[in-house]
């Protein structure tokens, strides 16, 4: 089908958007980019929480780039017949084939793409057919016959590796819940639709409502409006927005999704924490952006390369970085005075990098430059069963002893480099608050404007 949706209804995720736009254009004109034999994406991977737009931007691209879209859901293959979901697949792509330029939208490929391995015993005949067929027919297209595959995914950390191999799914591009910003454009967008009222501040509905994706905030206006037409009013007014927000807020599953205004403070406080300890240790680099939206899911095997992405890392680097880490933590118990459950992703990269200092780096006194690791041959044996521990119980407990310090230390120390730039750590904090993004730009001149006496 012909798409009408362009990139215009599709409201505040602009750096999605860029990333989006070369995939339209070569979709425009394929003959320039096949003139000069470049190699363009076959699959693009969008991730990212229901409800964040990743079915509306594919519609978008299809719209933009004026060539038909084509879509199957991947839950729809594996409720089906075996035999059936593959030869469903290999229909698809033959139809897209005869209109190309075309686009071939897969929603929830981890229904079908999820890693092959998960849970022993868990092998499922179609599915694992359906996959196969899909990773053929990838195989099977070049990327010059003008088809582009999107796929969507709110759980990319469970899709099998395969899939997101050179030439199959090798662009991946998050879909983020919206910040302030964002929610106020997207809200904006939807707005177009009803009759608003001129006390309507669609900016306050903004504040209200971090933590929504564009499918809550397409509801809220939408219940806005039939709370309003209840009520025979002639326009939707501010007071028919917050009963519509009140009314997801109570609603069956919604309830956590608003972040609540003391959620805000907590976590404001652990993000700047983080980021003024990355600021103030050498060498940590705190990114360009910080913010208080929860990032959605993650790509599982990217969240362990930081320690590789380095020739070699030094001592007092990786030290730094745990600062950086518990950064979050410390800043929680000096700043709010109660420690909260948000810092339990930070505390396990933490303990597993305080781990490895010890057995593998041989970065502690104690143990001195040992390797302890255990052989990695033995994971073919079945894991745990056959392992034998490298040594004795008495160095087991300095490991531990080992373990626990550095992380003490660390702690200490980003404890100390927060309450010694205390200033600038509530500058930082109270900006999240208010605006819930801040780019590094910012986050220089309000530390500049804070520094210690
Ligand atoms: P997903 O595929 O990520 O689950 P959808 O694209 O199906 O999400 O979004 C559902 C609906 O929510 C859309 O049809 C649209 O009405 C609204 N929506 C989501 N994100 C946006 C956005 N960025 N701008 C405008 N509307 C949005
Ligand atoms: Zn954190």
């Amino acid at each position: 089908k012909k798409q009408k949706v362009t990139f215009k209804d599709v409201a505040g995720c602009d750096e999605t958007k860029e990333e989006l736009k070369d995939i339209v254009d070569y979709l425009k004109n394929p003959k320039k980019y096949q003139a000069l034999g470049g190699e363009l994406p076959k699959g693009v991977l969008l991730y990212g929480l229901p409800g964040t737009g990743k079915t509306l931007l594919a519609r978008a691209v299809a719209g933009e780039a004026g060539v038909p879209f084509f879509t199957a859901s991947g839950s729809e293959f594996v409720e089906m017949f075996v035999g059936v979901g593959a030869s469903r697949v290999r229909d698809l792509f033959e139809r897209a084939k005869k209109s190309s330029p075309a686009i071939i939208f897969l929603d929830e490929l981890d229904a079908v793409g999820r890693s092959r391995f998960a849970g022993i015993g868990g092998g499922h005949d179609e599915r694992e057919q359906t996959l196969n067929q899909m990773l053929v027919e990838l195989d099977g297209f070049e990327s010059k016959e003008g088809i582009i595959l999107i796929g969507a995914t709110n759980r990319p950390d469970v899709l099998d590796t395969a899939l997101l191999r050179p030439g199959r799914f090798d662009r991946r591009i998050n879909v983020p819940i919206p910040d302030i910003k964002g929610r106020l454009e997207i809200l904006t967008v939807h707005a177009k639709k009803v009759k608003l009222a001129s006390d309507a501040d669609l900016a306050v509905i903004a504040r209200h409502t971090p933590g929504c994706t564009g499918a809550d905030l397409a509801n809220i206006v939408n219940e806005a409006a039939i709370l309003a037409a209840k009520k025979e009013q002639k326009s939707v007014d501010l007071k028919d927005l917050e009963e519509a927000i009140e009314k997801m807020l109570t609603g069956p599953q919604r309830k956590s999704r608003i972040i609540s205004e003391s959620e805000k403070r907590v976590v404001a406080y652990h993000e700047a924490g983080h980021t003024l300890v990355a600021k103030t240790l050498p060498g940590c680099d705190p990114g360009h952006k910080v913010t208080i939206i929860p990032r959605g899911p993650a790509l599982g095997y990217t969240m362990q390369m930081p320690l590789e992405d380095k020739y070699l890392t030094s001592r007092t680097e990786i030290m730094n970085r745990l600062c950086v880490l518990l950064g979050g933590r410390a800043a929680e118990e000096i700043a709010i005075g109660e420690i909260t459950t948000g810092a339990h992703d930070d505390l396990a990269k933490v303990t597993n990098y305080a781990q490895k200092m010890v057995l593998e780096f041989g970065m502690s006194d104690k143990i001195g430059p040992l390797s302890l690791k255990k052989d990695e041959s033995e994971v073919f044996l079945g894991r745990d069963i056959m392992r034998q521990p490298a040594y004795s119980n008495e160095t087991a407990r300095i490991v531990d002893e080992e373990i626990k310090r550095i992380i003490n230390d660390a702690y200490m120390k980003a404890k100390a480099t927060l309450t010694g730039n205390r200033k600038a750590l509530d500058a930082i904090a109270g900006r999240l608050i208010e605006n819930e993004v801040i780019d590094a730009i910012e986050i220089d001149s309000l530390m500049a404007a804070a520094k210690p006496a």
